[in-house]
């Protein structure tokens, strides 16, 4: 049974699909003092400095950036964002949308690590334009110097708009079906496409995730760091808060990573607040708790907390809850949620005021296609073994859609599967995208998808995510990307099983730093696992030989399967895409062409 329906105002035509832009000027006319976009700036003081933007302003500063970018290009034409996270960003994105320049959002060119990533998405859009600030000019020019990309005609500092440039704006139709932005995919399977964000996608799936949250108290105000060049970022800082004119406060990654307790102080001070994060955000900010720290919080007043982009663990839900219940965090504010680019960013969530939904599956019938269920353990969160001994693995309800459909298909027959069978996760709806961005022949692949035999259900067109999930009472439950299955002697593997395997086989392996993945043998697909070294171990009492072992041991009694290769590795030596996730194809191209830091060459440097 597929998931989901589209709701009467959220259908093609209805009005739910009215470009939000327009909605920034009618708060500024209903509410111009009420506080719109705050950002929190800790690069000069550790405490914080916030800097608010009321409606009537942001309408301003959008306004006149729409002013200046037509001064530059024509409509159609596009604007790379290559500027740090703080209001000129979110300035700019509002203020393109105003004008028909397509925004493309993307970073300031020193943010480490992720040099390929920009240089791909920025080649491929063709920007006439880059946006960017005084401070971030040099990097600039050193990008646009250093690699073969297209040259910009213009080069716009943002911070040097005059609001009052915003009078002589002329508002022109926006039409839903006109593109907004390009939103560049994260990059973890192949190089980030271009998905194509029409106003009515953005407008619809704003629209949708407040739908699914039903915010039931006055002034819900979001609280975010994430990254405004990725989809669930722009969607919580710049897509929800348009809707209603709430109140969004916002600050850069950079600070959460550096003290990630901030993320939890500033919702500590909202009584009716919603916020966004990954999985392994989630951990990282409970590893850094103390119960010094806990005891200054209060986490009353948030209602929901969507935990998307990546697969989340129920471990992770659990010792989240657990480590700030004492602050007053309820288990009823995780949502686990399910979304992709292709789609604007949401899918599913499951936003209800219950604790989540954790299913104990049998791991060799899953990986056949067929969820078959095992006796919980009495502790069912991080369960390996069930009954008897069965090997589990433990999946987490996703929830439902929101005004779009889910369907589980047949890859071979695209028919849809029954409940309880794994297939690949398709989308209809309003909010997927018409396709990416001068790519005709992957946006057929990808957002073309036709049902054999439909029933009830439109035939399509159907975006394929590329995951594999199942649904079981109602609820999506996703089990992992197709492109990253293995296939070893005929029998499934997901990668992210064995690399919690790997990680819970020895103390040195850095936990979230592993990637399993498949190469080529002669007769079958043989498995690779690569796991960063803990720093918390010494080098020193490090035997290289015992943590083999110990894995291999994991992996032959856990899956019965044999590693074809282990490699310990320098921390930092796993790719990851810019939004923090495990790039397991770009760490097996480094494999293949011997280019990870390993630290047995580490060690023996230092005989
Ligand atoms: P690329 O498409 O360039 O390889 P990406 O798919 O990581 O990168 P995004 O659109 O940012 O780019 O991420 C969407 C993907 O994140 C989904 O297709 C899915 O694989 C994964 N994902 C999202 N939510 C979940 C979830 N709840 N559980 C497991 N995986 C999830
Ligand atoms: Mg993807």
């Amino acid at each position: 049974m597929a998931l989901g329906s589209l709701l009467p105002e959220l259908q093609p035509g209805g009005t739910s699909r009215t470009p939000l832009i327009e909605r920034v000027a009618r708060w500024a006319a209903e509410k111009p003092e009420a506080p719109a976009f705050t950002f929190v700036d800790y690069s000069m003081d550790p405490s914080g400095t916030k800097i608010t933007l009321d409606w009537a302003e942001t309408d301003r500063r959008a306004r006149a950036m729409a002013v200046r970018l037509r001064e530059a290009a024509q409509p159609g034409e596009r604007a790379a964002l290559l500027l740090p996270q703080a209001h000129e960003y979110m300035m700019t994105m509002l203020g393109a949308m105003y004008s028909h320049i397509v925004a493309v959002p993307l970073f300031s060119p020193d943010q480490p690590g992720h040099g390929e990533r920009l240089v791909g998405a920025y080649s491929d859009a063709e920007p006439a334009i880059v946006v960017t600030t005084r401070n971030s000019l040099p990097h600039v020019e050193k990008f646009l110097a250093d690699n073969d990309v297209p040259q910009p005609k213009e080069i716009i500092f943002a911070e040097e708009i005059d609001p009052a440039l915003a009078a002589s704006w002329q508002d022109e139709p926006i039409d839903p079906d006109d593109l907004a932005y390009l939103q560049y995919t994260s990059g973890s399977t192949r190089r980030p496409a271009g998905v194509e964000i029409t106003h009515g996608n953005l407008a619809v799936n704003a629209r949708q995730l407040w739908a699914g949250w039903a915010p039931d108290r006055p002034n819900p105000e979001l609280v975010t760091w994430l990254p405004l060049f990725h989809d669930m970022g722009l969607m919580s800082a710049m897509g929800l808060p348009l809707v209603y004119g709430d109140h969004v406060i916002y600050t850069a990654p950079l600070s959460f990573l550096m003290r990630p307790l901030r993320w939890l102080q500033l919702i500590s001070e909202c009584p009716n607040v919603y916020t966004a994060a990954p999985n392994f955000a989630y951990e990282y900010v409970a590893e850094h708790a103390t119960p010094e720290k806990v005891a200054e919080l209060d986490l009353s007043g948030l209602v929901t907390c969507l935990n998307g982009a990546e697969p989340v663990r129920p471990s992770t839900l659990k010792m989240f809850t657990e480590t700030f219940a004492p602050a007053g965090f309820r288990a009823g504010a995780h949502a686990p949620a399910f979304g992709l680019a292709e789609a604007t960013v949401f899918v599913t969530a499951a936003a209800e005021d219950t604790p989540p939904r954790v299913l104990i599956a049998d791991r060799e019938a899953l990986s056949q296609g067929e969820l078959r269920l095992v006796d919980a353990p009495a502790d069912g969160a991080d369960a390996a073994e069930g009954e008897a001994g069965a090997r589990v693995t433990s999946l987490v309800a996703c929830g439902r859609p929101v005004g779009q459909y889910v369907a589980i298909v047949d890859t071979e027959t695209s028919a849809e599967l029954p409940d309880g069978q794994v297939g690949e996760i398709w989308v209809h709806g309003p909010n997927t995208a018409p396709g990416y961005w001068r790519n005709s022949e992957r946006s057929q692949d990808t957002f073309g998808g036709v049902l054999a035999e439909p029933g009830d259900l439109p035939a399509g067109p159907w975006m394929k995510t590329g995951d594999c999930g199942l649904i079981h009472e109602g609820e999506l439950y996703v089990t992992g990307r197709i492109k990253d299955l293995i296939i070893v002697d005929g029998r499934n593997h997901y990668p992210q099983d064995l690399e919690v395997t790997t990680q819970e086989a020895h103390p040195a392996i850095r936990p979230d730093f592993v990637a399993a993945f498949a190469v080529q043998g002669e007769e079958t697909e043989r498995l690779v696992v690569v796991a960063e070294r803990n720093r918390r171990v010494p080098l020193a009492r490090l035997d290289l030989d015992e943590v083999e072992s110990a894995v291999r041991a994991a992996v032959n009694v856990e899956h019965e399967m044999s590693l074809h290769e282990f490699l310990l590795v320098e921390p930092g030596a796993i790719s990851r895409t810019s939004s923090g996730k495990v790039a397991r194809a770009a760490t097996r191209q480094r494999y293949e062409v011997a280019d990870l830091a390993t630290t047995e060459a580490r060690l023996a440097g230092r005989k």
